[in-house]
């Protein structure tokens, strides 16, 4: 097997054996991102040097005996957090040249446990959007069909680890942005409970709905960076001070008697044939391996699109009032300082950002705040019990993470609303703050990836990883490769 395609689980076997190194790792991704990223455009960074100095790091704390499941193991990071002396730039040109001076506590565990960090990946401009298409540095390409969209806003994240260009990375969900472009690249991609994972670091886009996870080749590997990367953050008052167990124990133990909740809602028509016929066959597989499917109701769920696009965009207004050209990215010259912050803000953000900051500045303004704002905060409230409810009855829900497989890039640029539904599936585990995976379950007749997700209760990512993974282990899905 070629090094590049090694799971972090693998790498680790044969760095433990002596039979690999480090820094032999790192340069075959170096070389795999040499031959394929020109295709792909997953990275907005390639930290080269930062690399190989990483690895040779790694590989002198190991021979001095320091263990570690992730030492000396090549990931890579979403543009959208805080690398200290790594430019992070949340692929807009308002911080085109912004180099942090700090760390993210999630990518501060993975140096602490010494990873190699081999570049940074592209996304939707600020995590904006569901294709990459917004990145203000180029579209990334779905790497099993590069005339189409990899998802997003994760999309950097999720075309490298299919595309092999690292083993592993990070990725963040605010509406479905680790889950989405997992589901279109065919690889495995988890959002942790909302709190599980510290947001120190992660640049803001809507704070009550953010969360950073794992976006991995297969179920093992999410367990095993999910373990790095989890636990309470002094620096985040929104980390929960619960504890974290080995998420690799539940692995491959029985699933017989789960229940497993099938949203009727979910189901719908618009959700394309062999998308519905992947995941029904799915349940199937989950059903002969002992689980017990129960129809439940989600039925808020029609609200759920129009709750997070009147909450992430008023969040998103007042997070980013912060780009204004004084303490740091981009600077326009004005005549006097409202001069300066028009013209810095007109020239850094792209239009995505600028149509979400109009539309959450009109939805808290005063006269509209009640209409909008409150009412959407109360309709989330009732979507949060849904799942409450549906949870009294099974362990788990199983569904579609999106309507449709990968669509072709320009397909809905030009359709904002055609973009947004493409996280119906998706959103209501952030409004809710449950934790939910998207893993692979098929492929459709074009040989695109189809995915399925598993949503648990808070703070149960045990169930979720144990069903996935029992899934997993009974399929061959995951090992599917795109020919590149
Ligand atoms: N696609 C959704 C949006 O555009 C979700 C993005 C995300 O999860 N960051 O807001």
């Amino acid at each position: 097997m070629e090094l590049h395609s090694l799971t972090i689980e693998e790498a680790r076997n044969a760095m433990q054996k002596g039979e690999l190194s480090p820094v032999e790792l790192a340069d075959a991704f170096i070389k795999r991102i040499e031959a394929v990223e020109k295709k792909i455009r997953a990275y907005v960074t390639v930290t080269k040097e930062g690399a190989e100095t990483m690895a040779k790091e790694a590989e002198d704390a190991m021979k001095k005996g320091a263990e570690s499941p992730i030492a000396g193991i090549a990931l890579a990071v979403k543009d959208n957090i805080c690398t200290q002396g790594v430019k992070t730039t949340c692929s807009s040109k308002i911080l085109g040249n912004f180099i942090p001076p700090y760390e993210s506590t999630a990518t501060k565990k993975l140096r602490d446990t010494g990873y190699v960090l081999i570049g940074k990946t592209n996304l939707d401009e600020f995590a904006m959007g569901s294709s990459t298409e917004n990145s203000a540095f180029g579209h990334t390409r779905n790497p099993w069909d590069i005339t189409r969209v990899p998802g997003g806003s994760s999309g950097g994240s999720a075309a490298a680890v299919a595309a092999d260009m690292c083993i592993a990375a990070l990725g963040s969900d605010t509406g479905g942005s680790i889950r989405q472009p997992a589901s279109f690249c065919g690889v495995v991609g988890l959002k942790p409970t909302y709190g599980r994972v510290s947001r120190y670091g992660l640049v803001a886009f809507a704070s009550s709905l953010d969360q950073i996870g794992p976006i991995t080749k297969n179920v093992k590997d999410s367990a095993i960076l999910l373990n790095v990367i989890s636990g309470h953050d002094p620096k985040d008052s929104t980390s929960a001070s619960v504890a974290v167990p080995d998420f690799t124990t539940p692995l491959g133990q029985d699933i017989k008697g789960m229940k497993i909740g099938i949203p009727k809602e979910y189901f719908i028509e618009g959700i394309e044939k062999e998308v519905g016929e992947s995941v029904k066959a799915a349940v199937k597989q989950l059903e002969s391996l002992g689980a017990i499917p129960v129809e439940i109701s989600l039925p808020h769920t029609g609200y759920a699109v129009a709750v997070y696009y009147i909450l992430a965009t008023s969040e998103a207004s007042s997070n980013l009032a912060r780009y204004d050209g004084v303490k740091y990215g981009l600077r326009a010259e004005g005549e006097d300082l409202l001069d300066m912050y028009m013209r810095t803000r007109a020239a850094g953000f792209g239009a995505e950002v600028k149509r979400r900051i109009l539309l959450g500045t009109y939805a808290l303004s005063s006269g509209y705040y009640d209409a909008y704002y409150r009412k959407a905060q109360q309709v989330r409230t009732l979507i949060k019990e849904d799942f409450d409810r549906a949870f009294e009855i099974a362990d788990a829900i199983a569904t579609p993470t999106t309507p449709t497989p990968a669509f072709k890039a320009g397909e809905k640029t030009d359709d904002p609303l055609q973009m947004y539904l493409a996280d119906i599936f998706t959103i209501s585990a952030n409004l809710a703050g449950v934790p939910g995976i998207s893993i692979p379950c098929g492929f459709t007749s074009q040989n695109l990836p189809v995915g399925l997700q598993i949503i648990g209760k808070h703070f149960d990512e045990e169930s979720v990883l144990k069903i996935a993974y029992a899934y997993e282990q009974s399929t061959e899905w995951h090992k599917r490769k795109p020919k590149l």
